[in-house]
């Protein structure tokens, strides 16, 4: 038996449809030269945010400052707060390298995303209130809480571990009242309020607890990075070539300290330099509740992948390609389409598109013809080559800017989990880059998927925020 093909022939299609696709394929490609001029680039603005506060990549210090030993143990708490899903997870390091975990996970109710601070911060001390009254917490109370380490995946500014203030909400938050303020004391007055015994020692990115927990279990890891709903990345720098840090630190404190770097790099390029743009990430960013912003996230991460294609679908109905006689209002509805879609569409074997043909009846009531099945196939592995291809750039720049020549990434996150051929794409565009030409399985920086960066890494950062105290040194 022949396994399904992953690659597919547009011979047989109709002139004017392979017309149609031969532009989409020109607007979507990222040739080999553009990942080169876009990394160059890239490695430009990392060093712009390490200096000064006005690159487009913003270049957060974390004040996470050492990788783990191994020898962290015990038990702790994590609150993550996501782009879908808000988790609490009591993590149990084992001072060797393993740990095991116990999680409850709680829907983020979508209204919560657009509505009152207040609500948001309300909904999150009910969770942990609730976590902790079904997992035996009980000798702790509001005068001896439990210590947790909080997750919270979006652009904080901070000057110390337990800090943070919000810059900007991204993957389609709105919530006002929070931006420009220190998250700390509203998540602390929730807890008040619901009488629930937590202190919230660490204040973490996923990107940060990604790298943190991997090199725990992996030590060879130097990067963390998430491609899920929103896509950023986290690597450790030396004190010394970080020089906004100048004056924030002590002076007698060594240069090759190191520093946890959140890079935020979902802004990359948000001054319209370098990106290949299409009309429809323009319309994206649009419409999104913060234009301007996230201009490398909206061409890469999970949130926008279902929506580029949408978009492009509608278009293609509007010049009359495709679904002619059928009703197309369901497709009109913003974000109808998530990347799980995507991920669906390109599952599908070339041979009958049967699963594409069932996708498009049950989630839009589309009836598809054959070609249309083909033409949307190929338009997924275009959207999704581009975002692994981009996002891989990202990786590239930092690791050439870091002067990592071998090591590890660990990567969290809906489209690096599940997404198929992300990895196998992301590793063509390293060998572009790089000028590779070893095989694959000896590339010397290898994207590897991690265990649960989020919940781990938060208790890990929390034990070691505990160990520096009492060493003395913060
Ligand atoms: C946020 C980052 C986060 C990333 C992945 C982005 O939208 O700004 O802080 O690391 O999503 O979750
Ligand atoms: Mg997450």
């Amino acid at each position: 038996k022949k396994p399904p093909s992953r690659k597919g022939s547009m011979n047989d299609m109709p002139r004017n449809l392979l017309e149609e696709i031969e532009k989409l394929e020109k607007l979507f490609t990222v040739d080999t030269q553009k990942l080169k001029d876009i990394v160059a680039h890239f490695i430009g603005e990392l060093g712009k945010g390490l200096a000064t506060d006005n690159g487009t990549i913003p270049m957060y210090p974390t004040w996470v400052m050492d990788w783990p030993d191994g020898t962290e143990e015990g038990v702790y708490l994590a609150l993550d707060l996501g782009g879908t899903n808000l988790r609490v997870v009591e993590v149990k390091l084992d001072g060797k390298r393993a740990f095991d975990v116990m999680q409850s996970k709680y829907m983020l109710p979508a209204e919560l995303k657009v509505g009152s601070s207040d609500a948001l911060w309300d909904y999150i001390a009910e969770c942990l209130g609730k976590f902790i009254h079904d997992n035996h917490f009980g000798k702790y109370d509001m005068d001896n809480r439990v210590a947790l380490g909080f997750t919270f995946s979006y652009p904080l500014s901070q000057d110390s571990i337990d800090q943070g203030v919000l810059r900007t909400w991204t993957k389609g938050f709105d919530i006002d009242g929070v931006e420009g303020h220190d998250v700390r004391p509203m998540i602390m007055a929730a807890l008040e309020r619901k009488q629930v015994p937590i202190d919230v020692c660490a204040i973490i990115n996923d990107t940060t607890g990604t790298m943190i927990a991997s090199n725990y279990t992996d030590p060879e890891t130097r990067m963390g990075l998430i491609f899920g709903t929103g896509c950023n990345a986290a690597y450790m720098e030396t004190v010394k070539n970080i020089p906004k840090l100048k004056g924030l630190l002590p002076d007698d404190i060594d240069g090759d300290t190191l520093m946890a770097i959140n890079c935020e790099w979902g802004g990359f390029d948000n001054e319209n330099i370098i990106l290949p743009k299409t009309k429809w990430d323009r319309i994206i960013d649009e419409e999104s509740p913060r234009p301007g912003e996230q201009s490398f996230e909206k061409m890469v991460a999970g949130l926008y992948l279902g929506e580029v294609l949408r978009l492009v679908l509608l278009d293609l109905y509007t010049e009359g390609f495709i679904f002619q006689n059928e009703n197309i209002e369901p497709l009109r509805e913003a974000y109808k389409l998530d990347s799980s879609f995507l991920s669906m569409i390109e599952e599908d074997p070339w041979e009958n598109l049967s699963e594409v043909e069932d996708l498009f009846l049950e989630k839009l009531g589309i009836k598809t013809y054959d070609n249309e099945r083909k033409l949307i196939r190929r338009l997924a592995e275009l959207i999704g080559t581009r975002a692994a291809r981009l996002s891989h750039c990202g990786i590239a720049a930092i690791a050439k800017k870091a002067g990592l020549t071998s090591c590890h990434a660990g990567a969290d996150g809906s489209v690096v989990n599940k997404y198929p051929d992300f990895k196998e794409r992301g590793a063509q565009a390293f060998r572009e880059i790089f000028d590779w030409d070893m095989p694959v399985e000896e590339f010397p920086i290898k994207v590897v998927v991690a265990e649960d960066g989020s919940g781990v890494g938060a208790a890990l950062i929390a034990a070691l925020t505990h160990k520096r105290t009492a060493k003395g040194l913060s």
